[in-house]
């Protein structure tokens, strides 16, 4: 469904942010990109729709070639694939209410009444776990973990192909974002969405994703199923990234295992 090959980022005359990366996600797949701060995640990711310009390689999405998309195929992308960031208050608009958002979102590629949008709206809210109750509401009336699943109804209003997740949960309670990952579980189960799951933290990564890369650099160092790179990560900086996550099995990975059932 997403398909990198080569693909190659510079900004400006540095040294790459994203350097020959290949990375495939298959449909219905989940898949984790982990690596520490700066390594070219979200560089990555922005890559894909259009926010940073490709300096080589290629991009397809669903067989379709996007790489540097402009006009309608930046359009067509830009509805195929959504991307969530870390930060959910700087990415909904504070005037509009939270319904209104989801709405709009809704109403893009639709041609539906007003009644039908309201339904769709609604059973959006409920699909991510949020009371419809709450869409009259604005996004400096609702916590970080609402407001997250706000972002996510915006991007499941599309009927994205590939949602591509940036870092979350990172700004949540250990708490609220064992709730939001439980959330994308069910989505996983319940649709053949295709995910881009990025996170600095390779447990979390294990909880929702068979497969994941691991990215240093800019460079794509190991990949493979996350059980494997759990129980022998080949790459010393894959090592040293386990190293930094709690002990397996340790508390704050049983105590998340728990919240969640
Ligand atoms: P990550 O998401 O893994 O933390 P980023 O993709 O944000 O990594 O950053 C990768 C590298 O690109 C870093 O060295 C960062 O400083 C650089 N970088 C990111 N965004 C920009 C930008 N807009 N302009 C210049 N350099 C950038
Ligand atoms: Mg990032």
């Amino acid at each position: 469904m997403l398909e990198l090959r080569d693909v190659t980022v510079r900004y400006g005359r540095s040294s790459p942010a994203v350097n020959r990366v290949d990375l495939d996600v298959g449909r219905g797949e989940a898949v984790g990109l982990v690596g520490e701060s700066g390594s070219g995640k979200s560089t990555l990711a922005r890559s894909v729709i259009g926010l940073v310009e490709v300096s080589d390689g290629e991009i397809r999405v669903d067989g379709t070639p996007v790489t540097n998309a402009q006009g309608r195929t930046l359009a067509g992308v830009r509805s195929r694939v959504q991307m969530i960031f870390q930060d959910p208050r700087s990415s909904l608009n504070p005037r509009l209410t939270v319904g209104e958002t989801v709405r709009e979102s809704a109403a893009i590629d639709a041609d539906e009444g007003r009644s039908a949008l309201s339904a769709e709206v609604h059973r959006l809210f409920e699909r991510v776990g949020l009371p419809p109750e709450l869409a009259s509401r604005f996004p400096h009336q609702l916590s970080g973990g609402q407001l997250q699943r706000v972002a996510i109804a915006r991007a499941l209003a599309r009927r994205p192909q590939v949602l591509l997740l940036d870092e979350i949960t990172a700004s949540l309670d250990v708490s609220v974002q064992a709730r939001v990952l439980n959330l994308l579980r069910t989505l996983r189960r319940e649709s053949d969405i295709s995910m881009l799951y990025i996170s600095h933290d390779l447990s979390v990564v294990r909880y929702l994703c068979d497969r994941a890369y691991v990215m240093q650099g800019g460079c794509v160092v190991e990949s493979g199923p996350t059980d494997d790179l759990f129980a022998s990560p080949q790459h010393p900086y894959t090592q040293s990234l386990l190293a930094a996550v709690p002990v397996l099995g340790g508390s704050r990975w049983r105590a998340r295992e728990r919240s969640v059932r």
